[in-house]
């Protein structure tokens, strides 16, 4: 996800990660809560392959796409391969 800065008239510059498009053109600031405009800036394509934005972007995305999962928890362990009761007469049963 990109980066968009917003300048604060009352404190300083601050950077706020978004969907692409989704950035307003005035939010408020984080820290005192003025309405702050955003700047255009050149794209900070620099720190995109940095382990750190990764890191940033994969918890920003799993907020609102969830990876999907495809198989049995890893400390589920081995299946289990035994029946659920030990009576022989249930094994006659119909099975769906
Ligand atoms: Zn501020």
């Amino acid at each position: 996800m990109p980066i968009y800065e917003y300048r604060c008239p009352r404190c300083d510059v601050f950077e706020v990660v978004r969907a692409m498009g989704a950035a307003p053109g005035v939010d408020a600031c984080p820290t005192c809560g003025e309405p702050a405009r955003r700047r255009f800036t050149a794209p900070h394509l620099a720190r995109t392959g940095t382990a750190a934005f990764q890191l940033i972007d994969a918890t920003h995305r799993s907020a609102s796409e969830p990876q999907v999962v495809s198989g049995p928890l890893p400390s589920a362990g081995a299946p289990r391969t035994q029946p659920f009761s030990s009576n022989p007469l249930h094994r006659k049963l119909p099975r769906p």
